[in-house]
């Protein structure tokens, strides 16, 4: 993995230029063509970026963040390139906007040096429902790097980038994060703005960031989050200054330790790393508390209702007219462009929510979850009256391998347990590297906080990765 902060270090030195470290990165995606992560690389237009940049560090006015090689998951809208979702549906698909994030990582001198693959529409836990064929973990490629963001994780994990950007809608930041052993945070739902990240479950989904470190996560968080009157879902707030802060670690906080029951769920590597993780987090300052969650019973049953019900809604537009592809011929060419356009997993989905909100079963499915995510979402409120972050599992498991779970898709979303409440709830949660299996596979565990306290998160990730 690379660090912004070495490369910049780099740059003063006039050991490497921009030019040549693009060069050197596009020459590493080239070598590491097997692992599947870029969907499109950007080589010429990185290249006009790197020299920009060079300019700019020769006339002594860089930018926040010059020189960054962003990788960018492929359902987050890029002006003029490709952006396909990973879908049939969109497979020659250019915008003609960039997404707020991108345009505002790109005022700032970052440089984009490709989209990475995805699950399709980003519903997946392993990266195998890409339209453009399954992600491997570089660690061990035998294993799945995580989904949905599964190619921005092994874009990090594999030194493609020093950040890349992903999506969040029940957990797809931080699992690949966790399964590929990078950085993984998804911020408050509302602190980036959602403008041109291509709709899944429109009240979950959230920009997040990959990285190898948390100063590289923080520099990216304080460019690209912060009010924007293209999303009005988007907080009415100024962007974070987490960077500056990033060693201003509370002295003395508490935090949340979940019952044995709930971490019964894990398998016995994960659970040595937590009960660790809860005497490094001690030896930082912190007081445990153990935490009763009332209700991790309904978190799966909610958000499969409320995240289809959204994708159902949402995924209506693409019906051959508006967007991407056609199936050929006139007759029922609606249905024949779904058909054809979108895979099994989007399908699956698309089922699911129509049921959920059809007429007579809208109150006992799509009402019914409704106020359980609220009783979600005040279990939180009352829990962060109590502590001030929440240690969790990222996932139950290490890595799974390749096919061993694309065929039962509830075993699949049982892996998104740990993390799908943190996106009912809209709080901020991050997936730092734990530590590894017995195998040697990466484990990630999880920091969760109040609504808008990345600070605490990035700060806590940063001093135990010391
Ligand atoms: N794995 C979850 C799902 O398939 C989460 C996806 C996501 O966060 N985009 O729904």
């Amino acid at each position: 993995m690379i660090k912004y902060s070495d490369f910049l270090e780099k740059i003063q030195k006039k050991e490497t230029t921009c030019v040549d470290f693009t060069r050197e990165i596009l020459d590493n995606i080239e070598k590491n063509k097997h692992l599947n992560v870029f969907i499109t690389v950007c080589g010429e237009k990185a290249l006009a970026q790197a020299a920009e940049s060079d300019k700019r560090f020769s006339e002594g006015n860089p930018r926040k963040l010059e020189g960054m090689i962003v990788a960018v998951k492929d359902n987050i809208s890029t002006k003029g390139i490709r952006t396909t979702c990973a879908s049939r549906m969109l497979e020659n698909f250019e915008p003609i906007y960039d997404a707020t994030a991108v345009e505002r990582l790109m005022a700032e001198g970052a440089i984009i040096i490709g989209k990475t693959n995805l699950d399709e529409f980003a519903m997946g836990s392993s990266n195998e429902t890409s339209y453009f064929g399954n992600v491997l973990n570089p660690i061990n490629n035998e294993y799945t790097p995580g989904g949905s963001s599964g190619g921005s994780a092994a874009a990090v994990a594999a030194g493609l980038c020093h950040v890349a950007l992903g999506s969040d809608t029940g957990g797809s930041v931080r699992q690949p994060a966790a399964f590929c052993g990078t950085i993984g945070l998804k911020p408050t739902y509302g602190r980036i703005s959602r403008w041109g990240l291509v709709a899944f479950a429109s009240s979950l989904d959230q920009i997040g960031i990959l990285s190898a470190d948390a100063a590289d996560t923080a520099r990216m968080l304080d460019v690209i989050s912060g009010a924007d009157a293209k999303d009005s879902t988007c907080a009415n707030m100024p962007p974070s200054q987490t960077f500056d802060r990033l060693s201003n670690s509370p002295e003395k906080f508490t935090f949340g330790v979940i019952s044995n029951e709930l971490l019964n769920n894990c398998s016995t590597d994960i659970i040595d790393a937590y009960n660790f993780y809860v005497e490094k987090l001690k030896s930082l300052g912190g007081e445990p508390r153990v935490i009763s969650l009332t209700n991790p019973k309904i978190w799966i049953p909610t958000y499969n209702i409320l995240a289809t019900a959204e994708a159902s809604s949402n995924l209506s537009r693409y019906d051959g007219v508006r967007y991407g592809f056609r199936a050929e011929g006139e007759d029922d060419f609606v249905t024949r462009t779904r058909s054809e356009g979108f895979g099994m997993e989007v399908k699956r989905r698309i089922m699911l929510g129509t049921f959920v909100l059809s007429s007579g079963y809208y109150d006992a499915y799509y009402t019914k979850a409704q106020k359980a995510r609220r009783l979600i979402y005040d279990d939180y409120n009352r829990i962060f009256n109590e502590v001030d972050v929440l240690l969790m599992p990222t996932t139950p498991t290490p890595p799974f391998k390749i096919g061993e779970k694309i065929n039962d898709p509830i075993a699949m979303y049982y892996s998104d347990l740990f993390t799908i409440s943190a996106n009912l709830a809209a709080i901020p949660a991050i997936s730092f590297p734990a530590g590894s299996s017995a195998d040697g596979l990466p484990i990630g565990l999880q920091l969760q906080s109040k609504h808008y306290n990345e600070d605490i998160l990035l700060q806590l990730s940063n001093a135990l990765s010391k």
